[in-house]
C-alpha cells in the first residue's frame, strides 16, 4: 500500500505506534501511514477507501477485514492562525492544516511516536530525537510539556498508557505538570475519555496503569466516585478488590481471552456502588431496591466523565444485581440463575469479591461446586441449603454486602 502511493507519485511512510513497536521487536497493533497526498487524492489511489474523522480528516483503506489509516502530513502547531485549525483556550478542536513531513513530526505527541519508516530505503526518519529516546527508554513530549498538555489534555493519559505499555520512563519534565493539569481532563468529551479508558485498561497493563493514574491524580478526574472511596479511611480493602480485578484483566489479556468493557466498568465502579448500597440497606431499604437505585445514580454520574454506551451500562447493572441473587441457594432459583446470560461474568465477579474477603468464600465455593456437579447432585445441594436451620425469616435481614473487614 505504501508502494501504491509512491507509484502514484506521493511520499508515503509508516509512522507512530507501529514504527515504535517494530523497533522494540513487538508486533504492532495496527499500521498508520502518512503521505503528502490529500485525502481526496488518497481516495483516488485506493478504491476500497473511506474518508473519516471530524477532528482530523483521514482515509481508511480496507484490505479484507483490515483497515489501514492513511493520513496527510499535518501542518505546524506554531501557526494557530492557519485557517484549518480551530482552537479554544489553547485546546485544539479541529485540525485540518496540511504540511510537510517535518511539520507533521513536530505536532505529534511523544518523540518515540514521531519516527517515520521509509520503505524506499528502509531507513527511519527522525526530526525530534526520537531514536535516542527510544534507545534509552524515555517517553518525552515534543515541545513544551505544559503547552502540549493544555493543547490536548488526553496526552496526559497517553503518557501514562505508553509508559506502562512500553516500560519506558516518563521524562521528568513531562511527569511534573500532570499533577497540576490533571483537572483539564474534565474539558474532554466523555465519549473520547471512554475510548481512552478502554485503551488504558484493556491493553494488558491495567495494574501498572492504574497505579500511575492514581499517582498522577488522573484517576480522580476519570472516576471521581471510585477515587473518593479509595482515598477513604479503610483504604486497603477496596484497593485490593480493584487491583485483583485488574490483575485478572491483565491475565485474561495475556491468555488471549476477551475482557468485556462492561465487566471492566463494573469492577471500576463497584466500590461506590457497594458502599452506598450498604449504607442504604443499613437505613432499612430493601437490598435489591437499594442496589438498583444506587447503580442508576452511580452510572448516571459516571456518564458525565466517561460516556459508555447502553450496551455497557445495562449488563453492568445486571452483573451487580446478580451479586445479591447468589445468596438464594434453595429451590429453583439457583437453576434459573445459572442460566442467566450474565451468570458466568457475575460468578467471576463473585470470585474476585471472595478472594479479597468482601464476599463469603463459602458462598463462592458453593457456586463453583454447583456448576461442577450433575443435576441430581445439584438438586441435593439446593435441598441441603434449604434444610439449614439458619433459614432466615423475612424480617431478620442478613446484610447483603459484608461490611469492610477491619485491617489488622
Ligand atoms: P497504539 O499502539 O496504542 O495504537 P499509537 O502511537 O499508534 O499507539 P495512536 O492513537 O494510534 O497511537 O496514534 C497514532 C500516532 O498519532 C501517534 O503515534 C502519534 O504520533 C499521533 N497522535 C495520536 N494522538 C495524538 C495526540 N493526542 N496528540 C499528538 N499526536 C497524536
Ligand atoms: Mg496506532
Amino acid at each position: 500500500m505504501l508502494y501504491r502511493l509512491r507509484k502514484a507519485g506521493y511520499q508515503a511512510y509508516l509512522v507512530g505506534g507501529c514504527v515504535r513497536d517494530l523497533l522494540l521487536g513487538r508486533e504492532p497493533k495496527d499500521f498508520d501511514v502518512v503521505t503528502d497526498a490529500h485525502p481526496e487524492a488518497i481516495r483516488s489511489v485506493f478504491r476500497n477507501c473511506r474518508l473519516v474523522g471530524r477532528r482530523f480528516r483521514l482515509a481508511h483503506v480496507y484490505f479484507g477485514d483490515e483497515v489501514v489509516e492513511v493520513a496527510t502530513f499535518r501542518g505546524s502547531a506554531s501557526e494557530p492562525q492557519n485557517s484549518g485549525r480551530v482552537l479554544e483556550n489553547g485546546r485544539i478542536l479541529r485540525d485540518n492544516v496540511y504540511g510537510t513531513i517535518e511539520e507533521d513530526a513536530w505536532r505529534r505527541d511523544f518523540t518515540v511516536n514521531a519516527l517515520y519508516y521509509d520503505i524506499g530505503d528502509f531507513s527511519v526518519v527522525d526530526y525530534v530525537g526520537g531514536m535516542e529516546d527510544h534507545r534509552s527508554g524515555t517517553l518525552r513530549l515534543i515541545g513544551e510539556p505544559d503547552a502540549r498538555y493544555r493543547e490536548d489534555p488526553v496526552r496526559m493519559l497517553r503518557a501514562v498508557r505508553f509508559a506502562g505499555k512500553l516500560g519506558f520512563k516518563l521524562h521528568e519534565s513531562c511527569a511534573e505538570p500532570i499533577g497540576r493539569l490533571a483537572g483539564l481532563l474534565r474539558q474532554i468529551s466523555p465519549a473520547r475519555l471512554y475510548d481512552e479508558v478502554l485503551k488504558l485498561f484493556l491493553s494488558g497493563y491495567a495494574v501498572q496503569t492504574f497505579e500511575q493514574l492514581r499517582h498522577y491524580r488522573l484517576f480522580e478526574a476519570l472516576f471521581p466516585a471510585t477515587d473518593a472511596c479509595l482515598s477513604g479511611e479503610n483504604e486497603r480493602f477496596p484497593l485490593t478488590f480493584l487491583a485483583k480485578a485488574l490483575e485478572n484483566t491483565d491475565r485474561r489479556w495475556a491468555e488471549g481471552k476477551p475482557v468485556a468493557p462492561y465487566f471492566l466498568f463494573a469492577a471500576l465502579l463497584w466500590e461506590p456502588v457497594r458502599a452506598q448500597t450498604e449504607m442504604r440497606i443499613r437505613q432499612g431499604e430493601a437490598n435489591m431496591l437499594a442496589l438498583q437505585e444506587v447503580a442508576a445514580e452511580v452510572i448516571s454520574r459516571q456518564l458525565g466523565h466517561t460516556a459508555f454506551p447502553r450496551s455497557v451500562g445495562q449488563p453492568m447493572r445486571e452483573l451487580w444485581s446478580l451479586q445479591l441473587r447468589f445468596d438464594s441457594r434453595s429451590g429453583g432459583r439457583p437453576f434459573r440463575l445459572i442460566n442467566h446470560p450474565r451468570f458466568r461474568a457475575a460468578y467471576d465477579f463473585l470470585l474476585l469479591r471472595a478472594e479479597t474477603g468482601e464476599a463469603d468464600s463459602e458462598l463462592a465455593e458453593w457456586w463453583t461446586r454447583f456448576q461442577a456437579v450433575d443435576e441430581a447432585e445439584q438438586k441435593a445441594m439446593t435441598r441441603e441449603t434449604r434444610r439449614k436451620p439458619a433459614r432466615r425469616g423475612r424480617r431478620q435481614k442478613k446484610p447483603a454486602l459484608k461490611p469492610r473487614p477491619i485491617e489488622p
